[in-house]
């Protein structure tokens, strides 16, 4: 029996800047940093507006909908403590909120290769084997209406 790595996955280090967005997923929201002055979506949180510098900034719900931008398949053990999981998707999905508004975490589904770029996603939060709530991206299994 293979032993069980899954607590050596590493973990974000969490500062000033970026506690909002790990305090809503750990609430099992999608909380991305959003300027005041122009509505610009920043992501990951930054001291400033990216689109127009502006300096008052606050975090603000998504509705975690978006597509795959990009994947990455993983089918070796390159990363300590997912050996479990092999083979695993890792996405980038652009958000519907924002063109290029780009969010990283895992495919959720039993086929890595149905992470196809395009493909529509929606953010669902599993907790991991200690309990930290990651978001991973799973397909929308429906059509609306
Ligand atoms: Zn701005």
């Amino acid at each position: 029996m293979p032993e069980d790595t899954t607590s050596l996955r590493p973990r974000p280090v969490i500062d000033a800047l970026s506690q909002p967005f790990w305090d809503g997923m750990a609430g099992g929201e999608l909380v991305i940093q959003r300027c005041v002055d122009c509505g610009y979506y920043v992501h990951p949180p930054y001291p400033e507006c990216t689109s127009c510098r502006g300096s008052t900034l606050t975090f603000e719900a998504v509705s975690g909908r978006g597509a795959i931008f990009e994947r990455s398949i993983i089918s070796s053990p390159v990363v300590v403590g997912f050996e479990d999981a092999i083979p695993y998707a890792c996405v980038v999905v652009e958000l519907e909120e924002q063109d290029e508004l780009l969010v990283a975490g895992r495919f959720e589904g039993p086929d890595p290769s149905a992470a196809v770029v395009g493909t529509p996603v929606e953010a669902v939060f599993r907790a991991e084997p200690d309990g930290f709530q990651l978001v991973q991206f799973a397909p929308v299994s429906k059509v609306p209406g």
